[in-house]
C-alpha cells in the first residue's frame, strides 16, 4: 500500500467499485478536473511503478485484453464541455471528457454536427472515442473520426503535457501525431483535448430499408448501388436476429441505407436507391427524416456488443468485394456450434459484426473460427474466461513491432493500460 499513498492526496477519489474492468477492481479511483491534475495523477502513479487505466463514459470498457494490472483508474468525466468553437472556420476544440450528446447538443444549436455514429452518445466521451477509435456505418459517407482530428493535447505517462496541430484545417507541417493516439485505446498517453473540423449539419435525411430473401441477393443490391453514382452515408445488412434487433420489420436479411443532403436531392437519392435496390427485393420502403436518426441509432446499438456472461462480439475485417464471402463463411461456421447469433455487415468499411451467444466452449471455438477469417479479426467483447488465453486484437499486424517500439518510448514503465493493447502490449 506504500505505493497508493504517493498519489496526490488534493485529487477528488470515486469508489473503485464503479470502475472494474473485465472483473478486475482499481485500489483508488481519481477524478482530475483539469490538465494540471492528470498530469499531477499520471506523474505519480509513474514514479510509484502503478497500472493506470483512463477511463471516459465506460462504454468500451470491454475492448481490449485483460488488464496485466490495475491498481488506478483515472476518470477524465470532470475534464467536460467545449473549450473553444469558431463556428466560421468549422473547427470545435472539445475537452476528452465531454459526451457525444452534449457535443451534438452544442453543435446542433449553430446548425453543425460532427458526422460520426456512436451506440450510447449520452455515455460515450469525445477522449474515449478516439482512444478506441471504431467507425461506424457512417464512415462510408464521410471517413472516420480519425481523418476530423485537426489537433490534440495529451499528457504523457510521465506526467508530461503534449500538444500536436493546431486549431486549422490545413495542418500539415511535422508528424501527424494526432493519428497516433486515435485507436492507441489509451496505451500511449491520456487524452485531454481534441480539436476537430464539423460540418454544417445536413438539412434533410432518409434512409431506404429493404427485405431480401438472401444475404447474395442483399449484397449485390447493396453493391449496385455502392459502386454507382448515388451517394448514401451508410450501407448495412442485417441477418434475421440483428434486424429484430435493430426493431426493423421482419426479414431474412435487411439491406439499409442512409441518404443526408440538401431536402430536395435528399428525396431524390432516395427514390433513386429505393428503385435500384427493389429489384430482387420482397420490399424496400423509405424512411423519413425523424424516424430516420432513430433507425440509425438503433443499427448502432445491434453493432454494439455490451459486455455480457454468454455473448461474445466480434469484428472481421475484409475488402468489401470480399465481405459477403467472408460474411457467409462466418455464418456458416457458427450454424455448426450451438450458438445464437447475429451478423451485420457494415459494407461501406468492409467489416462483418458478429454477436453470439451461448455456452463458454461454444463461444470459444466460435472466436477460434472467426479469427481465421478475413483480413483481421477482433474480439470486441467476451467473459473473463475466453479472454485469459488469448489477444482480442487476434493476428499480429505488419506494424506491430513498430507499435511495440512506440509503447517502448512513449510509456517505458507500462504505466498505462496494461497490457491491454495490441500483443498484450
Ligand atoms: C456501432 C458503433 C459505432 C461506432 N461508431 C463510431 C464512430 O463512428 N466514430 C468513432 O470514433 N467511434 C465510434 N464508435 C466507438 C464508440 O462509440 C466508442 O468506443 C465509445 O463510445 C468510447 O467512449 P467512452 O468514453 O465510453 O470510452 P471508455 O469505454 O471509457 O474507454 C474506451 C477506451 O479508451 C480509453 N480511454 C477513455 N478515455 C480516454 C482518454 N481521455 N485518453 C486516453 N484513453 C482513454 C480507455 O482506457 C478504454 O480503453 C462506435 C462504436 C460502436 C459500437
Amino acid at each position: 500500500m506504500q505505493n497508493l499513498d504517493a498519489l496526490p492526496a488534493e485529487i477528488a477519489r470515486r469508489d473503485p467499485q464503479d470502475y472494474a474492468v473485465d472483473g478486475v477492481v482499481p485500489a483508488v479511483a481519481l477524478a482530475p478536473t483539469t490538465v494540471e491534475e492528470v498530469s499531477a495523477c499520471l506523474a505519480a502513479a509513474n514514479d510509484a511503478g502503478l497500472g493506470v487505466i483512463p477511463w471516459g463514459g465506460g462504454s468500451h470498457m470491454g475492448l481490449g485484453n485483460l488488464p496485466a494490472s490495475y491498481d488506478v483508474a483515472l476518470d477524465l468525466r470532470a475534464l467536460d464541455g467545449v473549450a473553444h468553437h469558431e463556428p466560421d472556420d468549422l473547427t470545435i476544440s472539445v475537452r476528452a471528457g465531454c459526451t457525444i450528446a452534449e457535443l451534438d447538443r452544442h453543435l446542433a444549436e449553430h446548425g453543425q454536427v460532427l458526422p460520426i455514429d456512436v451506440a450510447r452518445p449520452e455515455s460515450a466521451t469525445i477522449g474515449g472515442v478516439v482512444a478506441a477509435g471504431l467507425a461506424g456505418p457512417r464512415r462510408f459517407g464521410y471517413g472516420s473520426l480519425r481523418d476530423l482530428l485537426i489537433g490534440i493535447t495529451v499528457v504523457l505517462p510521465d506526467g508530461r503535457i503534449a500538444k500536436g496541430g493546431g486549431m486549422v484545417v490545413k495542418n500539415v507541417s511535422g508528424f501527424d501525431m494526432m493519428r497516433l493516439y486515435y485507436g492507441s485505446l489509451g496505451s500511449l498517453a491520456v487524452i485531454t483535448q481534441v480539436n476537430m473540423k464539423v460540418i454544417p449539419r445536413p438539412r434533410a435525411q432518409r434512409s431506404v430499408v429493404a427485405r431480401f430473401p438472401t444475404l447474395t441477393a442483399a449484397v449485390e443490391a447493396a453493391e449496385a448501388v455502392r459502386t454507382s453514382q448515388l451517394v448514401p452515408t451508410a450501407i448495412v445488412v442485417l441477418d434475421e436476429g440483428a434486424t429484430r434487433r435493430a426493431e426493423l420489420p421482419d426479414a431474412r436479411w435487411s439491406l439499409c441505407l442512409r441518404c443526408e443532403a440538401p431536402p430536395v436531392a435528399v428525396v431524390r437519392q432516395a427514390e433513386r436507391i429505393a428503385a435500384a435496390v427493389r429489384n430482387g427485393a420482397e420490399a424496400a420502403e423509405i424512411v423519413e427524416n425523424d424516424e430516420t436518426t432513430g433507425l440509425w441509432q438503433r443499427i448502432a446499438l445491434a453493432l454494439d456488443a455490451a459486455p455480457a456472461a454468454d455473448t461474445i462480439g466480434v469484428r472481421v475485417g475484409a475488402a468489401p468485394s470480399q465481405l459477403s464471402v467472408v460474411s457467409e463463411a462466418a455464418a456458416n461456421e457458427l450454424a455448426a456450434l450451438d450458438l445464437a447469433t447475429e451478423l451485420t455487415l457494415d459494407l461501406g468499411s468492409g467489416l462483418c459484426y458478429v454477436r453470439a451467444m451461448g455456452e463458454p466452449a461454444a463461444m470459444r471455438r466460435a472466436w477460434e473460427e472467426l479469427a481465421q477469417l478475413g483480413l483481421h479479426a477482433t474480439l470486441l467483447t467476451a467473459p473473463h474466461g475466453i479472454k485469459s488465453d488469448t489477444d482480442v486484437f487476434g493476428r499480429k499486424p505488419a506494424g506491430f513491432e513498430t507499435m511495440r517500439a512506440l509503447k517502448a518510448e512513449f510509456d517505458p514503465r507500462g504505466t498505462l493500460n496494461r497490457g491491454r493493447f495490441i500483443g498484450h502490449l
